[in-house]
């Protein structure tokens, strides 16, 4: 018997060959099915096996590519931030959920933007409001700019670069702040797949020696960027919540916590309101 492989991977990497075949080839990849009995030129080829190699040394399919699809948005990544996840989705429901229980248009803040799936998601869900993000990375910087503009966002989505809070007046009076923060432990990040350990930006991952440094400088300050009433709400790893709860209650800042699940049964999303 050959190698068993894991139930799953035989479609996952069969998924991401069409995918990068497609991206040589300069076609959808449903494109691929109409012509599959179309033979390959020695270039085409040459070029399909170059991005083989590449993610054989375990380069993630995105980054290849350059393109992720995250929400309704198809999007620009590149080792600068991070790849979105399906997972951060359940971010943006939970953020849109918040901005409709409330009257009128809002004022919107992401903090740590990355590729700006977040924020741009948010602006393109919503007819009114005025959105706002920062990362402390020029390169992601230059990403979401790019998003913003072919999401046809730009207009509404007013983008820096700046670490947290730097830069705002507190008082700045947002009705809703959200993040999706780096929480991996810092000595846990090399044990993470090698696509995520290799590839991705460490910044965007690292939270510090137990994983939640963004989230003490967040929740120190956040409730003073918040309008009376105004939410956060944070993506957090599996095994933050209960410590994530002790540091909301420890800043005296907010109330309600409340913490949903994604669709893998995990703890992923926390929102709470201003005290
Ligand atoms: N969810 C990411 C992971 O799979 C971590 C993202 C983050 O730190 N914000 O490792």
């Amino acid at each position: 018997m050959g190698r068993r492989v894991p139930e799953g991977a035989g479609d996952r990497e069969r998924a991401a060959a069409e995918i990068l075949l497609a991206h040589v080839l300069g076609l959808e990849r449903v494109q691929l099915y109409m012509r599959h009995d179309q033979p390959l030129v020695p270039a085409e080829l040459a070029a399909f096996k170059a991005v083989i190699r590449r993610r054989l040394r375990h380069e993630p399919v995105a980054y290849i590519t350059g393109r992720k699809g995250f929400w309704t948005l198809d999007l620009k990544v590149d080792p600068e931030v991070l790849i979105p996840r399906p997972e951060t989705e359940l971010l943006v429901e939970q953020a849109l959920a918040v901005l409709k229980g409330r009257p009128g248009a809002g004022r919107v803040l992401e903090l740590g933007v990355g590729s700006g799936a977040v924020v741009i998601a948010l602006a393109a869900a919503s007819e009114d409001g005025r959105f706002f993000g920062c990362d402390i990375s020029p390169g992601a910087l230059k990403i979401a700019r790019v998003n913003a503009q072919s999401a046809g966002v730009a207009g509404r989505v007013h983008l820096w670069a700046g670490d947290w809070f730097d830069g705002l007046a507190p008082g700045s009076g947002f009705d809703l702040i959200v993040s999706n923060p780096p929480y991996v432990r810092s000595a846990d990040i090399a044990a993470l797949q090698p696509e995520i350990a290799t590839y991705e930006p460490r910044p965007a991952l690292d939270g510090g020696p137990d994983g939640l440094n963004s989230y003490r400088a967040i929740l120190a300050s956040a409730h003073r960027y918040l309008t009376p009433g105004g939410s956060l709400v944070l993506e957090i790893g599996c095994d933050q919540r209960e410590a994530v709860a002790r540091l909301a209650d420890a800043s005296g800042g907010y109330c309600g916590f409340d913490c949903r699940r994604d669709y893998g049964g995990l703890d992923r999303v926390v929102a709470l309101r201003k005290k």
